[in-house]
């Protein structure tokens, strides 16, 4: 059966590459309700974290750090809604089995901002994002990546 993940990971780079990391490739999710949501994919097929071989678990890991770093760095001096008060980092897979993590900036002046945003409709999260604002959002945080040397990183 076709994997949806490794049909759209074949079709890189793309304008929502952020960047190639050790063992994932860090992309700007298509919905833009919650300002740097982006998601980091195994760059091969495989199901579930878990059973990873050590060493990839570990890269990936230190791919995850070093993606919320850059988000820290980029937001908290943006100031957008105040600056993430959190990052989500969610690893699921429950309707892509592919390893995959989402980060998702949290801000206070999220709708609930206690709560996941899975909760919130999805006319509300669904809401896309302009051309614009994707390259302003991706040019951010590969901006904040370099600045820390984004070890490992390649894009
Ligand atoms: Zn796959």
């Amino acid at each position: 059966m076709a994997c949806p993940a490794c049909e759209r990971l074949a079709r890189l780079p793309d304008g929502f590459l952020i960047a190639g990391l050790r063992e994932s490739f860090w992309i700007l999710h298509k919905h833009q309700r919650y300002a740097g949501w982006s998601t980091l994919w195994l760059k091969d097929h495989a199901e579930h974290t878990g059973l990873l071989p050590r060493e990839r678990a570990e890269r990936l890991g230190l791919d995850v750090l070093d993606a919320a770093g850059a988000m820290h760095r980029a937001f908290d001096g943006e100031g957008v809604g105040g600056g993430p008060i959190r990052i989500n980092y969610e690893n699921l897979g429950n309707v892509v089995a592919h390893v995959h993590w989402h980060l998702i900036p949290r801000r206070a002046s999220d709708p609930e901002p206690g709560a996941t945003v899975w909760v919130r409709p999805v006319a509300e999260t669904d809401c896309g994002v302009s051309d614009s604002e994707r390259d302003r959002l991706v040019g951010l945080l590969k901006r904040s990546l370099g600045e820390r040397g984004g070890q490992g990183a390649r894009g």
